[in-house]
């Protein structure tokens, strides 16, 4: 083999497509018996949902360019309607991204965003640390930076949410280095959050797993799935990677798998120190989804657009993604802290409890019901994407991507745009792919 990847999620598999058009010979060992990765497509009442990715937006180009390629089109998100927010125990209607609040608390949240992507001019992509302001802004946590500059209540609450669903932790969990980087990545907290324009403006209806699907089932039986990669041997021109089904030794290997993910294969010889701290403070956040089908989307009838948001669990947020033709299907995000641990009856009824909290006592008697607690898979727990602690920037990232004896670093948190979602794992994929055919000829 020509090159070995490690993880056939949406990175990995662009890194094998890309090295495959390039005509060279590669393999893809996935240690799941399924591609995707973070990308998980099942169904609710006989229509597709995903458990894992589900949104994109018009400036995530490379992942709707892959889509486009292998024929998976996206329809819009519903939003016609109000949104609604449940908010210090009322229940309010909002347009747009920013909820109704009081003035008061709307300028608080409109001064603390202006500060926040002020502080992302200073901040590089592609090497956050060498920013003048890195070693402050890593020393502290986004909600340490949030009481720093006073922000209100409300303010926080809001960004609470927004830690919550960008990268499964809570404010006080996530470097301030790592969360401006993050949302610059975006584009800013507008593209980030936003439907129309932004981040959650389409969907793919028939879910986003077909495209990894595709993916693989164009590269064939070169895709080879439960192969966990436990150990990777490198050195005398070549690497290789082991797993109990065997070993695949190739010129070189693009290991396409979360940060957090690379401490469980044993490099020999070992890995400069770096490297495996790197793994050590790059842990995944965790985050739940929870779906509810109904005959009909009855909200809509009410003047509703499904979108909604709580300040009161364990749904945080949801969204209306119903098939055109079909049940209603509303899809909430939920905090894993009080989520995850609950018995599955237990996760359903306080799941519905908060799907009637926002859309009214109908919303209690489902046709069917699916969660999903991305922290509490077996193999490569956590989701949706690294929650970056202070420190690890500053110490760590200038060794996030950098090649060493012939292995390459791929995955979404290697991405400098759209890191975190399904574009940055397409653009990681296609940069490593870049990367190694250098190499190959060099
Ligand atoms: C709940 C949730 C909601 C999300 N919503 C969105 C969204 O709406 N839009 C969006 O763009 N993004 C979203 N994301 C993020 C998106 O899913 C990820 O950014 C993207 O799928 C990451 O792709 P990846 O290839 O980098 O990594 P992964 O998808 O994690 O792929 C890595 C693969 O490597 C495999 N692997 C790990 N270790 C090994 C090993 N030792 N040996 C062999 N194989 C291994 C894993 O099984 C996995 O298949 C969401 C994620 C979650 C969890």
């Amino acid at each position: 083999m020509d090159v070995v990847v490690v993880g056939a999620g949406f990175a990995g598999l662009t890194a094998a497509r890309e090295l495959d058009r390039r005509g060279h010979d590669v393999v893809v060992l996935e240690g799941r018996d399924r591609v995707g990765g973070r990308s998980h497509t099942t169904t609710i009442a006989g229509a597709p949902i995903d458990l894992g990715a589900t949104f994109v937006g018009p400036t995530q180009t490379e992942v709707n360019k892959l889509a486009a390629d292998v024929g998976c089109p996206t329809v819009p998100t519903y939003t016609q309607g109000r949104n609604l927010i449940r908010w210090r125990g009322r229940v309010r209607a909002y347009r747009s991204t920013i909820p109704k609040l009081s003035m008061i608390e709307l300028v608080d949240v409109s001064r603390i965003q202006w500060r926040f992507e002020r502080l992302s001019k200073h901040v590089p992509l592609a090497d956050p640390w060498t920013a003048s302001v890195a070693p402050k802004l890593d020393a502290i946590t986004l909600d340490g930076w949030l009481r720093s500059v006073h922000a209100g209540a409300s303010t926080r609450d809001l960004m609470a949410i927004m830690a919550r669903v960008t990268w499964g932790c809570e404010p006080d969990e996530v470097s301030m280095l790592h969360a401006v980087r993050y949302v610059k990545a975006a584009g800013g907290i507008g593209p980030m959050l936003d439907v129309k324009g932004g981040a959650q403006q389409d969907r793919f209806p028939d879910g986003t797993q077909p495209i990894a699907l595709r993916v693989a089932d164009a590269l064939g039986d070169r895709v080879r799935l439960g192969r966990i990669v436990t150990r990777v041997t490198h050195g005398d021109g070549g690497v290789t990677a082991h797993t109990d089904a065997g070993a695949v030794r190739a010129r070189a290997a693009v290991i396409a798998i979360p940060p957090q993910h690379r401490s469980a294969i044993t490099f020999e010889p070992g890995l400069p120190d770096d490297y495996r701290r790197l793994a050590e403070h790059w842990p995944l956040g965790n985050l739940s989804k929870a779906y509810a089908a109904y005959d009909t989307p009855f909200w809509r009838a009410a003047g509703c657009s499904g979108e909604a948001l709580s300040d009161e669990g364990p749904v945080f947020i949801t969204f209306d993604v119903s098939p055109d033709d079909g049940p209603g299907v509303l899809l909430g995000f939920t905090d894993s802290r009080t989520f995850d641990p609950l018995p599955p009856a237990e996760r359903r009824t306080k799941a519905l409890e908060s799907f009637a909290g926002l859309f009214g006592e109908r919303a209690r008697e489902p046709i069917d019901y699916v969660d999903h607690c991305w922290g509490a898979e077996e193999f490569a727990p956590g989701g949706p994407t690294a929650a970056v602690p202070p420190g690890s920037w500053t110490r760590y990232g200038r060794w996030l991507r950098t090649p060493i004896d012939g292995i390459f670093w791929a995955g979404t948190e290697t991405a400098d745009a759209w890191t975190g979602f399904l574009d940055g794992a397409v653009r990681s994929g296609q940069r490593a792919a870049g990367e190694v055919a250098d190499f190959l000829k060099s």
